[in-house]
């Protein structure tokens, strides 16, 4: 009788649970790309003359997921409308704007992406400063994934830049994620400002960074396979 109950206690509550863990770790997706769409909200990022970063970073943002998505690709988006991430924050109080970094590093941490792609725009007081820089976290796959990135729209702005190594901008734990913030151009800059904000520019610039995220793949995978 007691062999029987445990029998029972194996297959009504140990079985299932054992099998749903495995079944849950087989099914859980590998995000290829998380693309980070920076500032929202209150939090307009730079601006001129009522041009607002937060607006330009969703525009391409948006496009970039769908053509991602479009190409196969398992990937994820940090907003898809006008708000803070600070405000979905739950923990320890602190800034409005550290409250905004761990919330992002938050998502990137638990979904482990292979590239984590921040998409902003930049400022000079220098208004004839021009073109898009890309910027590495601490790692060889994202300096490696930088200079793939940085060559592509060097190619489409006609640039000559290099990629910049940044602070910590995002306290990630997962090396294994390539991580770069992509300033697409200065909001500052007129020619630059004009591109931003055309339509047919913004899916060449789209395009760009997608055929530079598809040679990093294949690149890698090469790298890897040897
Ligand atoms: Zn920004």
């Amino acid at each position: 009788m007691r062999v029987h109950l445990w029998l029972l206690f194996f297959f009504v509550i140990v079985f299932p649970f054992m099998y749903a863990k495995t079944v849950n770790a087989y099914w859980k997706p590998t995000y290829d790309v998380v693309i980070d769409v920076g500032h929202g909200g209150v939090d307009g990022g730079t601006t001129i003359k009522g041009i607002l970063e937060k607006e330009i970073n969703l525009q391409f943002g948006l496009e970039l997921y769908k053509e991602l998505k479009a190409d196969s690709y398992h990937v994820a988006i940090t907003r898809i409308h006008d708000y803070a991430l600070s405000d979905d924050y739950i923990g320890r109080k602190t800034s409005r704007h550290q409250k905004d970094l761990l919330q992002r590093t938050m998502i990137v941490n638990s979904l482990k992406p292979k590239i984590f792609l921040s998409l902003h725009v930049n400022w000079a007081k220098n208004n004839r400063a021009h073109g898009p820089v890309v910027i590495y976290q601490k790692s060889d796959k994202s300096l490696f994934l930088a200079e793939v990135i940085q060559n592509h729209l060097n190619r489409y702005y006609q640039t000559e830049r290099n990629p910049i190594k940044g602070k910590n901008y995002y306290l990630m734990n997962h090396t294994e994620t390539a991580s770069v913030i992509v300033e697409l151009g200065f909001l500052s800059n007129w020619n630059d400002r004009v591109m931003l904000l055309d339509e047919q520019k913004r899916k060449e610039i789209v395009n760009t960074i997608s055929s530079a995220l598809e040679e990093y793949f294949t690149l890698i995978l090469i790298d890897e396979v040897e």
